[in-house]
């Protein structure tokens, strides 16, 4: 069997997805991948189309492993971004002929099942605290044990995350602010006045809110989207003990791992970091050290499902678990790629879900309704 084409198909609605489908020549066999770079979409298209799809051409599909290694160590100027999301693209292309071939769900071909469905967390957000219990309490309406809970900070207008759920699924964040966006057209998201000192106070005080409105029982986490400094970060961690979060999600920079000691030293609150991560050597210096409690790299990113089981199987033995990237600005094939690691590996934590648009259900029928409210099972599987 040999590859035959690769074609690349960015598309909206609502925002830029890079859908990868690569052709075989058995007919009727091919395979689909999500090459989505939230506002560099076109470099990875064209990144696909004029350098990695032509070195397709004629291989052999099967050869999963042997392809990323081709494709990863033969630009020489290997990683980043935009490599690593196009390769995720092939990836999970390749994976996907695989399954189908084999007339088994990823799932199988990966080891097969640890568990019947993934304990999914999504979005809460509001103005006030209030606003924000009333959002957390209408996530715990549809089902989910556990939700992250975002606040406005006082005078920064677009505070990350407070948008809660239809935010996320828009994924406007790093695309401008506004809705859909041409192609080529997105503008970074800026947050206007800043200020750590501020958020520094809020959001302690809306933990404090939550657990004396909603209890303990619900889990609860903070995402700090890698804004505050390590001192600042430390404190946080320190302040928000008392709420037992499920974790704080990447409470720092991705370029200094070290700084994640200090954190650590200081605070029991669990850490979640690694959505800006690209590959496993990333990972290592937080795993090694266990510096954090879950490793949430995103398999669009990272190069597939390929590196994502590596990264699993190097966080097992620090007992760091996953918790991988499920924002709205990827398109529903990694989500589904998600589920199929989350459900096949012994270390699975928690997976970040959103909800997709009436129009991406359509136009991505089958992958996304995997996911049913709390857990998430593989396509065409209920929740157990
Ligand atoms: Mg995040």
């Amino acid at each position: 069997m040999k590859i035959t084409e690769v074609r690349v198909i960015v598309t909206c609605p609502g925002r830029n997805y890079v859908v990868v489908k690569v052709m075989t020549d058995e007919p009727g066999l091919y395979g689909v991948g999500d090459a989505t770079l939230n506002g560099r979409e076109l470099a990875v298209a064209e990144a696909l189309e004029k350098h990695i799809a032509p070195l397709l051409i004629g291989r052999d599909p099967d050869r999963v492993e042997d392809t990323w290694q081709y494709l990863f160590r033969g630009t020489y100027w290997r990683g980043g971004p935009v490599l690593m999301t196009a390769l995720a693209g092939i990836d999970m292309a390749l994976w996907d002929i695989k399954g189908k071939r084999a007339n088994l769900p990823l799932y199988s071909l990966l080891g097969g099942k640890t568990r019947e469905g993934a304990l999914c967390y999504t979005h809460a957000g509001g103005k006030d605290n209030k606003a924000v219990e009333d959002s957390v309490r209408e996530k715990l309406e549809r089902g989910f044990k556990v939700v992250r809970a975002q606040v406005s900070v006082p005078k920064a207008i677009g505070t990350y995350g407070v948008g809660g759920a239809r935010e996320a699924a828009s994924a406007t964040w790093g695309s401008g602010g506004g809705t859909a966006t041409a192609p080529g057209e997105a503008l970074p998201h800026e947050e206007t006045n800043w200020e750590p000192t501020n958020y520094l106070k809020v959001v302690p005080k809306l933990f404090d809110h939550l657990r004396s409105t909603l209890g303990e029982e619900v889990e609860l986490l903070h995402d700090v989207h890698e804004r505050l400094n390590p001192i600042q970060a430390a404190r946080l961690a320190k302040e928000l003990e008392p709420y037992h979060l499920f974790f704080l999600e990447d409470p720092l920079r991705p370029e200094h791992k070290e700084s994640f000691r200090l954190v650590r030293s200081h605070s029991t609150t669990p850490i979640a970091m690694g959505e800006l991560f690209h590959t496993k050597y990333e990972c290592l210096p937080l795993f090694t050290e266990q510096l954090i409690d879950y490793i949430r790299c995103d398999l669009g990113h990272i190069g597939g499902i390929t590196e994502a089981k590596k990264i699993a199987a190097l966080a097992e033995p620090y007992q760091i678990q996953t918790a991988w990237h499920g924002p709205g600005d990827i398109a529903p094939m990694t989500h589904s790629a998600n589920v199929h690691v989350d459900v096949s590996i012994p270390n699975f934590g928690v997976q970040e879900m959103v909800f997709f648009s009436e129009q991406v259900q359509e136009g991505a029928a089958g992958v996304v309704r995997v996911m049913s409210a709390g857990v998430a099972t593989p396509l065409g599987e209920a929740a157990a």
